[in-house]
């Protein structure tokens, strides 16, 4: 068995996602970029109503889906140790 790489559900090996949807958001989700710069300032020099703000904004700006971007973002701030992982995404 294999993981879908975007939903982490198992998938067989012979195929790389379980659906399109996946496939899609998965290459999507790649293409986001987000500067270091605007992590650092999110999470350290804003509260959580200036963040969400910050996050609509940036995603509006560049046109990327906002659960996109919020995933991404979260990955990132796992990554960047400005969040914890939180349990539901070890599922
Ligand atoms: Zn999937």
């Amino acid at each position: 068995m294999s993981h879908c790489p975007f939903c982490k559900k198992k998938i067989a090996m012979s195929k790389a996602f379980c659906s399109r949807s996946c496939k899609e958001n998965y290459f999507q989700l790649i293409a986001i970029q987000i500067p270091k710069l605007f992590m650092k300032r999110i999470y350290l020099f804003c509260d959580e109503n200036e963040r969400e703000q910050e996050i609509l904004e940036f995603a509006s700006r560049h046109h990327w889906r906002l659960d996109l971007l919020r995933t991404k973002i979260h990955n990132e701030a796992v990554r960047m140790g400005y969040i914890d992982e939180p349990a539901e995404s070890s599922k």
